[in-house]
């Protein structure tokens, strides 16, 4: 409709101005966003999220992306979210995902496939990420539900994201290697210890929903995932007593000649 004067005007089979594609031009040039949020409500999972048609698609990651091909993780299609919640980091007191947020990646993202909206319904969306941590080709592939059969409102949910074999595919574990905010490059405790963290209200109502957790619940998990570390030497938060020296040593030699206690320690507390 906005070049139709344009284009009233001209033959293109006469002219080398270009016709214009107006779905092509308004879609492709401003960068499509996408982000990663790391998120600690009910269960720890990865908010992998995509713009289109001005809204976040999203899909939850349990175990968070992978840089290894042959490592496909299982993505839960989600509820769509709105743009302004792509770059939130912070605290959700209550309610729907209640819990703490970390902005894990963000970047940019292009199509691999030509019509979005028509991969989205086949199920097979190849895509390119320029992110922090993730980058290069990957595709989200429903793995049921095709064509979204009636009847079965569950169907079509599950999906895997895979990375494509390329330049930035690798057996780097990422989530390990870099588990923190590229916003603010805090953990989750680091998040939970600001003066004053960004707050997300969900607008949905918990009542009536046992699966729900209020914040104090899920904080008692940050153990499992962000146990607490030792204070760094020389740290002044130490007591200034004389066998503190000696007492770091042997700590450090225990840490350094066993790993079993540490594994030992974590099977306990998450039974
Ligand atoms: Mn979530």
């Amino acid at each position: 409709m906005a070049l139709d004067e344009y284009r009233r005007k001209r033959d293109f089979t006469k002219t080398p101005e270009p016709a214009g594609d107006t779905t092509a031009t308004a879609r492709q040039a401003p960068a499509r966003f996408f982000c990663v949020q790391k998120h600690l409500a009910t269960a720890l999972h990865y908010d992998f999220r995509i713009e289109h048609g001005g809204v976040l698609l999203s899909w939850a990651v349990p175990k968070g992306p992978s840089l290894d091909p042959a490592t496909k993780r299982l993505a839960m299609h989600v509820e769509d979210h709105p743009m302004q919640y792509g770059e939130f980091e912070g605290v959700i007191p209550e309610g729907y995902g209640a819990g703490v947020v970390m902005l894990w990646d963000v970047g940019t993202w292009e199509p691999e496939s030509d019509d979005v909206d028509a991969a989205l319904e086949k199920g097979d969306l190849k895509i390119r990420l320029d992110g922090y941590k993730l980058k290069g080709s990957w595709v989200l592939v429903r793995t049921r539900g095709w064509g979204g059969r009636a009847g079965a409102e569950d169907d079509g949910r599950s999906w895997l994201l895979i990375k494509h074999k390329d330049e930035w595919a690798g057996d780097i574990d990422i989530t390990e290697f870099a588990p923190n905010s590229v916003k603010s490059s805090g953990s989750f405790r680091e998040i939970l210890a600001q003066e004053t963290p960004d707050v997300w209200v969900s607008n949905r109502n918990s009542t009536g929903d046992a699966s729900m957790e209020t914040l104090a619940g899920v904080l008692k998990k940050l153990d499992k995932f962000e146990p607490v570390e030792k204070p760094p030497v020389g740290s002044t938060t130490s007591p200034p007593q004389t066998t503190s020296a000696p007492r770091k040593a042997t700590a450090k030699k225990a840490a350094a000649t066993k790993t079993r206690p540490a594994a030992r320690t974590r099977k306990k507390t998450s039974s």
